[in-house]
C-alpha cells in the first residue's frame, strides 16, 4: 500500500483460541462488505502535549496517529460470548480516534509508556503473525499513521533523545502499543509475563529482536488503592500496576508526586467516561478481570482526583491542561 496516507481497512484482535470458538458459524460474516469510517480522512495529528507535573516530572503526551474501530469493540453491553461475533458483523465505525503514547521526563531517565502505531501498519501482511490476527486487523481496525508520527521522530523533535530511554513499559502487545519498540536500543522493557507469552491480537512475530526485557514482579505495597505494585524508580513516584482484562497480563503506569496523580491507562479503558460508568469495552479477553480492573480505577479516581489517561481517550489533553 503505497502512500504512507493511505488507509488500510483491518480487521481485528482475538486470542484466537476464543476467537475462533465464538466465530464458529459467523464465517460468513468476515466476508461482507464493510462500510468504511464515516468522517473525512483525519488532520495530521496535534503537537505532543507536555507539561510539568512536579518539580521533577514532565510528561509527554505524543500522538502517534489515529486509530478506528468497530463500535462494538469500542463498547458491548451484551452477553461476553457475543462480542466478537458483534464486532465481526457491525458496519458502524467508530470516530477517528488517537494513538497515544507517553515519555516521561524523570530525574532518573526517560521512561516511555507504550511506544504508539508504525507507518508499517498500513504494508499488507503487517498484522499477519497467524491468519486469524491478520484477518482480524485487516477487517476490523483502520489506521492512519505517516512515518513522522511515529514516536522517535516526535521524541526528536522535542528535544528528547530515543537512545537515552532508560526504561519502556509495554502495557500491552497489541499493535497499536508496540509499533515504535525497535527505537530504544539502550533501554530495559517492561512486559509482563502474561503478555510475553502472548495474549489475544499480541503481534508476537514483530516484537523486535534484541530487546533487554526487565522482569516485572509486583510487591504488596499499597500505592493509592491498588494493593500490588512494583517501583520503577527509586524516589517512589512512578509505578507498574495490573490492569489486567483487555489483554493478558495488561498493566497501567501510576505516577504520584507532590499531592498530585495520574495514571497511564494503556487499553484498560478507553475513556475516563467509561471508567466512571463502569462500562467494558468489546475487545476484552477475560471480562471478570476488565471488570475489577476499570472497577480499581474508578476507586482510584475517586479517592484522589487522579488524571487519567487513557491510550484512546481525546479528553486526554484537556484533563492534561489542569496538571
Ligand atoms: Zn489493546
Amino acid at each position: 500500500m503505497g502512500s504512507p496516507m493511505s488507509r488500510r481497512r483491518l480487521f481485528g484482535l482475538g486470542s484466537l483460541g476464543a476467537m475462533a470458538a465464538a466465530m464458529g458459524g459467523c464465517t460468513f460474516l468476515m466476508t461482507r462488505s464493510v462500510k468504511a469510517v464515516d468522517a473525512a480522512p483525519p488532520p495530521p495529528p496535534p503537537p505532543p502535549v507536555s507539561v510539568r507535573v512536579s518539580r521533577g516530572i514532565r510528561l509527554h503526551m505524543i500522538q502517534t496517529g489515529w486509530v478506528a474501530v468497530k463500535r462494538e469493540h469500542r463498547a458491548f453491553n451484551g452477553p461476553p460470548a457475543l462480542r466478537l461475533p458483534a464486532i465481526m458483523a457491525s458496519r458502524n465505525w467508530t470516530e477517528w480516534m488517537p494513538i497515544t503514547a507517553f515519555v516521561i521526563e524523570h530525574p532518573e531517565g526517560l521512561i516511555v509508556v507504550d511506544t504508539g502505531e508504525t507507518a508499517r501498519i498500513a504494508d499488507p501482511g503487517y498484522t499477519a503473525c497467524d491468519s486469524m490476527t491478520g484477518t482480524f486487523y485487516n477487517r476490523n481496525l483502520q489506521f492512519v499513521v505517516t512515518p513522522e508520527d511515529e514516536i522517535a521522530p516526535q521524541m526528536i523533535r522535542l528535544g528528547l533523545s530515543p537512545g537515552q530511554v532508560r526504561q519502556v513499559v509495554m502495557t500491552h502487545l497489541h499493535s497499536d502499543h508496540m509499533g515504535g519498540m525497535s527505537s530504544f536500543p539502550n533501554a530495559r522493557v517492561f512486559v509482563s509475563d502474561a503478555a510475553r507469552q502472548g495474549h489475544a491480537g499480541a503481534l508476537m512475530c514483530r516484537l523486535p529482536s534484541g530487546v533487554a526485557y526487565a522482569p516485572v514482579t509486583y510487591a504488596e505495597r499499597n500505592v493509592g488503592v491498588f494493593a500490588n505494585t512494583m517501583a520503577l524508580t527509586a524516589d517512589g513516584t512512578v509505578y507498574l500496576v495490573p490492569t489486567p482484562g483487555h489483554a493478558r497480563g495488561h498493566q497501567s503506569v501510576l505516577i504520584v508526586d507532590e499531592g498530585k496523580s495520574l495514571c497511564l491507562v494503556g487499553d484498560a479503558a478507553f475513556s475516563l467516561d467509561q471508567i466512571q460508568s463502569g462500562e467494558i469495552g468489546g475487545i476484552v479477553e477475560n471480562h471478570a478481570d476488565a471488570v475489577r480492573s476499570v472497577g480499581i480505577l474508578k476507586r482510584q479516581f475517586d479517592a484522589f482526583g487522579t488524571i487519567m489517561l487513557p491510550t484512546h481517550d481525546p479528553g486526554n489533553a484537556s484533563r492534561l491542561g489542569g496538571a
